[in-house]
């Protein structure tokens, strides 16, 4: 069993040990030590990462990742670089990278004290915890959380975190914790519970490294919210982190203010302004190719081939697109007893076959037979179809072949 320095002091950022055994699997080198102040991936909360060196080795081994024998007790580092002079009985000198610690330990004290809030302002419990790169998580057991709760739990976790409270780790049995009124305890049997005690405001059962005061914590900043299967998914980020967090949404919104010559807070009204004026531009769009429509489907009649039951219409446009000539194609058929097959170029190339009701043609089947040949898909009823075309090229070519195949 690795003694886990980290237990009693998480500002350990250096430590002396000796190497108990070295195994190498899958070209991964782990190692383990007596003693270590390296961080196993547990309870939430990600590993450490940092070096170990031996006395007279080479160049100092990276520890990339750090797990635990849940069984044994033993701390795994796993390490890359010449591993030669690691055996067991060794010393080496362990150092973990101090930032990546004191982030999480920001992350997780901050945790600690913001599922505190959700508990005492609503008796929300929290049922998991998450530690991301970016941000992290915890689950709260409820249906809904609305935005004055998020505030408010928000405002009151800064509040202890202004008061710079103490916080203490204690060690009890699981009887004695019980009656100390601790907020979560594990259900792992253990003879001694490791306690997180923040002063006056939460009592917790955890592992994990943290803050000597709620001050070191720095702040802490909520984000979005999602439903889960066991409740409400809440995005926390704290410390150094909430600064980063905010900095960037900032830049973000200023970014946008910008494209709108606005202030960063006056964006949304200027969204909604914007989405108005495109609704507004684009029905108008859409009145007027309409009446466009309309009026080539008066002129495009009058010039059409009369075959006796039916005048044929047979167009194709490079420029327009399939929205335009689905319209033409209705105000064809309605305009006139007509057969119209039209095609368009644009960026999506697209055929369109319509005939007026009552006439004998299965649009739909020809314009299977068409795809079919072009190798794209469509389909459509006896009297209105529409399908793609590989290019422009080929939906001009199918629009005239279908001419000789309409009765
Ligand atoms: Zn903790």
């Amino acid at each position: 069993m690795t003694e886990r320095l980290y237990y009693t002091d998480s500002f350990l950022h250096q430590f002396e040990a000796r190497v108990t055994a070295v195994s190498s699997e899958l070209g991964a080198v782990t190692i383990t030590l007596d003693r270590s102040a390296f961080y196993p991936t547990s309870g939430g909360q990600v590993f450490d990462t940092g070096t170990l060196e031996v006395a007279g080795g080479a160049s100092p081994l990276h520890v990339k990742d750090v797990t635990e024998n849940e069984q044994t007790g033993e701390v795994l580092h796993i390490v890359e670089g010449e591993v030669q002079a690691l055996r067991p009985g060794a010393a080496v000198r362990g150092t973990i990278d101090a930032e990546r610690r004191r982030d999480h330990m920001q992350q997780h004290s901050g945790q600690h004290v913001l599922s505190a809030a959700f508990e005492k302002l609503y008796n929300l419990p929290t049922v998991s915890f998450h530690m991301g790169d970016e941000s992290c998580t915890i689950d709260l057991a409820t249906e809904a959380v609305s935005a004055k709760q998020l505030q408010a739990a928000e405002k009151l976790a800064n509040e202890v975190i202004v008061e710079d409270r103490p916080v203490e780790i204690r060690f009890a049995t699981p009887e004695e914790a019980r009656t100390m009124g601790v907020r979560k305890i594990p259900p792992a049997e253990r003879e001694k519970l490791r306690l997180i005690d923040i002063q006056d405001f939460d009592l917790n059962a955890c592992g994990g490294t943290h803050v000597r005061s709620t001050g070191q914590i720095g702040g802490i900043l909520l984000r979005r919210t999602e439903k889960v299967r066991q409740g409400v998914r809440v995005e926390l980020v704290c410390g150094l982190r909430a600064a980063a967090t905010a900095r960037r949404d900032f830049e973000t919104l200023t970014e946008a203010a910008a494209l709108f010559s606005t202030h960063i807070w006056e964006v949304t009204l200027q969204v909604r302004k914007s989405l108005e004026e495109i609704k507004s531009a684009q029905k108008a769009q859409h009145r007027q190719l309409e009446e466009i429509a309309e009026l080539q489907a008066q002129s495009m009649l009058q010039s059409a081939e009369d075959r006796g039951a039916y005048k044929l219409v047979v167009q194709f446009f490079p420029e327009r697109d399939l929205s335009f000539i689905k319209m033409l194609a209705q105000k064809l058929v309605r305009c006139g007893t007509a057969v119209a097959l039209l095609g368009c170029g644009g960026a999506q190339p697209s055929l369109v076959f319509g005939q007026a009701a009552g006439l004998n043609n299965d649009m739909g089947a020809l314009m299977k037979e068409t795809v079919q040949r072009l190798g794209t898909r469509g389909g459509g009823t006896c009297d209105m179809a529409q399908g793609g075309a590989p290019d422009a090229a080929s939906a001009e070519d199918a629009v005239r072949q279908a001419t000789s195949k309409v009765g």
